[in-house]
């Protein structure tokens, strides 16, 4: 008898195309990443424990089922192991959490994305072999604690050393092209994109001139780039 129940169109079997990905754990995570992908066009069979969450979602995602994902045969009937890209969004049940990687990983599914609540977590699903573990809550307190202190619009890590900063150009940059203005030499940054008012982003050039009221994506070394936003 079938571990699970179905929302949505044909079988999940048809949702295992080159563009898909199934999502296990529908909570707020789950919820919105699951939902981007639809909205990027992505198809995505979402998988949940819990029947008002699923029901919630359905008709929002390709196909949505309540299954316990650490069942090897629901996973089975679902055609998981037909996936090359699945995502545990499941955090607080670590227990959960780390059967259904296992899981996952006998598979063999090619790119395993896992949310970890804590760094025992994470650890315990690298050492399994999960090539994708991510911290939304550590990783977004660090970028909100870039934003809190400088005057930043919007900060991203790159590695533990570079970032790209969204931010106003300060004084001595405007007016001039950036050629002339040396940015490189000087602050060791990269403008690499400019937003006029009323304009679409665009790349930056040497012969590009900014404008006090611009917005700017500056790519660098983290404290370099903290030290050029915050430039008066
Ligand atoms: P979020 O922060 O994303 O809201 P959370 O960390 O508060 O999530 P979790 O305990 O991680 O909550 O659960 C996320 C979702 O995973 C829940 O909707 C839960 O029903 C689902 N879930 C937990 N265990 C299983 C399981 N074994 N099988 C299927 N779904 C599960």
């Amino acid at each position: 008898m079938a571990k699970f129940k179905l929302f949505g169109g044909t079988n999940p079997a048809g949702v295992a195309s080159a563009d898909s990905v199934a999502v296990i754990g529908l909570g707020r995570f789950g919820q919105s990443l699951a939902l981007e992908l639809m909205a990027s066009g992505t198809e995505v069979l979402g998988i949940d424990g819990d029947e008002p969450i699923v029901q919630s979602l359905n008709g929002k995602l390709t196909h949505v089922v309540r299954g316990d994902a650490t069942n090897e045969e629901t996973l089975r009937q679902l055609s998981v192991p037909e996936f090359d890209r699945v995502v545990i969004a499941i955090g607080n049940d670590i227990e959960a959490s780390i059967l259904t990687a296992s899981l996952l990983l006998r598979f063999g599914i090619k790119q395993i994305w896992a949310k970890a609540v804590s760094d025992a977590h994470g650890t315990i699903l690298e050492q399994l072999g999960v090539q994708h573990v991510i911290y939304p809550e550590k990783d977004m307190g660090k970028r909100v604690a870039h934003l809190v202190r400088s005057s930043m619009q919007d900060y991203i890590e790159i590695s533990d050393d570079f970032a790209l900063v969204k931010t106003t150009p300060h004084a001595g940059i405007v007016g001039i092209p950036l050629s002339e203005a040396r940015i490189r030499a000087r602050f060791g940054v990269t403008v690499t994109a400019v937003k006029s008012v009323g304009q679409p982003w665009t790349y930056a050039t040497p012969e590009t001139v900014l404008r006090a009221d611009d917005t700017i994506l500056v790519a660098g070394q983290i404290r370099k780039a903290e030290a050029f936003s915050q430039l008066e």
